[in-house]
């Protein structure tokens, strides 16, 4: 057994380890929390955690634009159309089955029964439209500037404009008084009191073009993957642009396996250092639960149920031995919550473990970390849902639809960075008239649901990866067989 057991390690060492130290991160940061760390001690601790996420985010855009451009470059306009006509419509697809399952879920544990709210207030009011977040995705699908796009993407503006009632000018706004008598007991004397009844200003929200920190991906990637199907239609003339985007990939793959010696030793503090600072559980774990039970069974039934059983439908290939392959990138995702910082690691994983034709991985990889999120859709159905029930709200199949509709939109707009889907909530949330900052209940827990539902993400990417190249594996055959290195000459 022992001999066995050394085999294993020396084969899956860097797969041993990143298990390690996601135990070791857990075990560490529980017992640091009973030390009581200052703020600043924390920081320190936090710190080589902070490197690999520094590490992973600087891979992200050299990878992408090079994948992308070198990728589609090297199919012909029949088979890149093919795949991304097919990698598209499999992504909307499996995204919708997720908020059906997520759906199916929510209101069977109905988790809101055990978290309705204390107070009948009526909550805030909207303070973004669905209009607004589509336009917001939309505006970010084509950047102004793409030096801009690498380190920043759109996100609506809201400023609160305040209303006070209508008055003509020059008049004093109208006052409702209320005006009624207290007689004092056991004498004669009353007393008028006033209730001042004059509604107070109305405060709405504006909408306007803003902007905010985060790359954005979306634009990088519809710039390279249409640059890309461009450099292919030119032929020799765009080969040098295109053996230099080879290069730069091919490059960029060999920094990511020296850096990935460095993660196990990161996750550790990664892990540790997002349990020490975290509240108190036990005030969460009485209201939200079942809610992250609710959220957590969803992402299990999607994940290790029914994409797997799509994956042996359609490629008759073990699914178990697939899964393993990506187990280290599923690992950085549980330790990151970041889709796209996981790219670098999803790309070496489908390559070396479960060779996928790179062609496919870096096309389909790249678009399925920017629109492609099961795990996400299926937590905003489960979330908006969640609050409706914290509302006591009735909600009707019309508006069943709309959530399902609205979660898989607001899942495409949200970038692959960490509690990235907590924002693009508030379309589903106003789609269908729930309050939005009732986002505030589920914050708490967010941070520890958002792993769990990165990692379903990165799945759903890589199975995709591996379902798109038995799929379109007679096309590769008959373009080029195996990757043509463009050369200047060819
Ligand atoms: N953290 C997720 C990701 O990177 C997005 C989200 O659901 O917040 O894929």
């Amino acid at each position: 057994i022992l001999a066995r057991g050394r085999d294993v390690c020396k084969q899956n060492g860097l797969l041993v380890l990143s298990v390690l130290s996601v135990i070791v991160g857990c075990l560490l940061g529980f017992f640091l929390r009973t030390r009581r760390l200052s703020p600043q001690e924390i920081s320190y601790f936090q710190f080589p955690g902070e490197l690999l996420m520094r590490m992973l985010k600087m891979l992200i855009l050299p990878l992408v634009v090079s994948s992308l451009m070198s990728g589609l470059a090297s199919l012909d306009p029949k088979t890149s159309s093919r795949l991304g006509i097919l990698t598209v419509a499999y992504y909307l697809w499996t995204t919708f089955v997720a908020v059906i399952v997520g759906i199916i879920m929510v209101t069977t544990i109905h988790p809101g029964s055990a978290a309705q709210k204390e107070t009948t207030e009526p909550s805030g009011k909207a303070i973004m439209s669905s209009a607004d977040a589509l336009l917001d995705l939309i505006r970010n699908m084509f950047p102004a500037n793409l030096v801009e796009a690498t380190f920043k993407q759109y996100r609506t503006k809201t400023t609160p404009v305040v209303k006070s009632p209508k008055v003509a000018a020059g008049e004093a706004p109208p006052r409702r008084v209320l005006i009624y008598e207290v007689q004092e007991e056991n004498s004669s004397r009353v007393q008028n009191f006033a209730l001042d009844l004059t509604p107070p200003p109305e405060v709405i929200y504006k909408s306007e073009p803003g902007t905010s920190e985060g790359m954005n991906v979306l634009g990088i990637v519809i710039f390279s993957a249409t640059m890309g199907i461009m450099l292919g239609r030119m032929g020799d003339s765009g080969a040098p642009l295109v053996s230099f985007c080879q290069c730069l990939n091919e490059s960029v793959m060999k920094m990511v396996a020296v850096a990935v010696w460095y993660f196990p030793f990161g996750i550790v503090f990664l892990i540790a250092g997002k349990i020490v600072e975290m509240d108190d559980p036990s005030a969460v774990r009485k209201k939200l639960g079942f809610y992250a039970i609710t959220v957590v069974s969803g992402l299990v039934v999607h994940g290790l149920l029914i994409l797997p059983l799509l994956y042996f439908s359609i490629t008759k290939k073990n699914p178990i031995v697939f899964i393993r392959g990506i187990l280290q990138a599923l690992l950085i995702a549980l330790a990151t919550s970041s889709s796209s910082a996981t790219l670098p690691i999803t790309f070496k994983c489908l390559l070396e473990n479960n060779h996928i034709d790179r062609r496919i991985a870096r096309f389909v990889l790249p678009v399925g970390a920017t629109i492609n999120m099961d795990g996400t859709a299926l937590y905003e159905a489960v979330a908006a849902i969640f609050i409706a029930q914290v509302n006591n709200h009735e909600l009707d199949f019309g508006q069943i639809i709309t959530i399902s509709i609205t979660a898989t939109a607001a899942s495409i707009g949200a970038a692959g960075i960490p509690q990235a889907g907590l924002v693009t909530m508030v379309i589903v949330l106003t789609s269908v008239g729930l309050p939005t900052d009732d986002i505030t209940l589920i914050i708490a827990i967010d941070w520890a649901l958002d792993r769990f539902r990165t990692m379903i993400n990165v799945l759903g990417d890589a199975l995709a990866a591996g379902i798109m190249a038995h799929i379109c594996r007679k096309d590769f055959v008959r373009n080029s067989g195996i990757e043509k290195p463009l050369t200047l000459e060819t």
